[in-house]
């Protein structure tokens, strides 16, 4: 029996569409399996030692995503990069700062920082109207950094020319929107226990990982657990497509709980 730190649950797996996709008729989008509905990608990281709850991005989904697990506490977010379906949702932080009494801390690099406060501009405001979204905004960089009791490392990945920050937690990875990663950098992830990773489609995309390209880099670093996330209804059917995969990889879920 292993002793576990952390629970991490999926909140999303999908690229920025969501599957189905809005008007498509292709299998995936017409399946009845629970596991080819996908919302925009995000996970929930939640300490088993102190209850500290940390989200992955807010996405466009991301009030649904948190009234379907029934999540009721939020220590802090952290934002990969300043595309709208990772960022969309943050507005709906109110409900915490509603029921908690506090502000909301995010972390955020520049790119990204620069993109909250032009897209919400209004919780930044000098005098800002009663009811807007209260956070915390802090600028991170490479060094880690401490959420009460969780130990966060920020790895900078590229999504083609656009940095993104990938985040280890303990001994689970989270890389989300990735074409890219520098050799000072894998070297962050190596170690891990459970690596989630981006995986687009079957064919080569400019700017995340294909399917093939995520499995050679997860055995490129041995990391004995893996889960793909950022999935396109492109990629296939989740049952035919896992039943590809090597053992210890997996195709990442809607719901789907891990713990490491
Ligand atoms: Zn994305
Ligand atoms: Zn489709
Ligand atoms: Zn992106």
């Amino acid at each position: 029996m292993q002793n576990h730190h952390l629970k991490i649950t999926f909140l999303g797996t999908g690229t920025s569409t969501g599957v189905p996709m809005i008007g498509c008729d292709c299998a995936v989008c017409t399946s009845t399996n629970k596991k080819d509905k996908r919302l925009r990608s995000s996970v929930l990281i939640e300490s088993l030692q102190d209850g500290t709850t940390i989200a992955i991005d807010t996405t466009t989904d991301f009030r649904y995503q948190m009234l379907r697990i029934n999540n009721r506490r939020l220590d802090g977010v952290l934002f990969t990069h300043p595309h709208k379906d990772h960022i969309a949702g943050l507005d709906d932080v109110r409900a915490y700062n509603y029921f908690q009494h506090s502000n909301i801390p995010v972390y955020a690099n520049t790119l990204t920082a620069e993109a909250l406060q032009r897209d919400f501009y209004y919780a930044f405001a000098e005098n800002a109207y009663p009811g807007v979204p209260r956070i915390d905004l802090h600028l991170i960089n490479h060094a880690p950094f401490q959420i009460r009791s969780l130990h966060v490392q920020p790895i900078w990945v590229w999504h083609l020319k656009m940095p993104v920050v990938g985040y280890r937690i303990g001994n689970f990875t989270y890389i989300t929107d990735a074409n890219k990663i520098e050799e000072q950098e894998k070297d962050k992830i190596r170690g891990s226990a459970v690596l989630v990773l981006n995986a687009l489609r079957q064919e080569p995309h400019i700017s995340h990982f294909s399917l093939a390209e995520a499995i050679a880099l997860a055995n490129e670093l041995s990391i004995p657990e893996v889960y793909f996330t950022h999935i396109s209804h492109q990629l296939g059917l989740h049952a035919a497509v896992s039943k590809q995969l090597p053992q210890h990889i997996h195709l990442g879920y809607d719901g789907l709980v891990v713990y490491v």
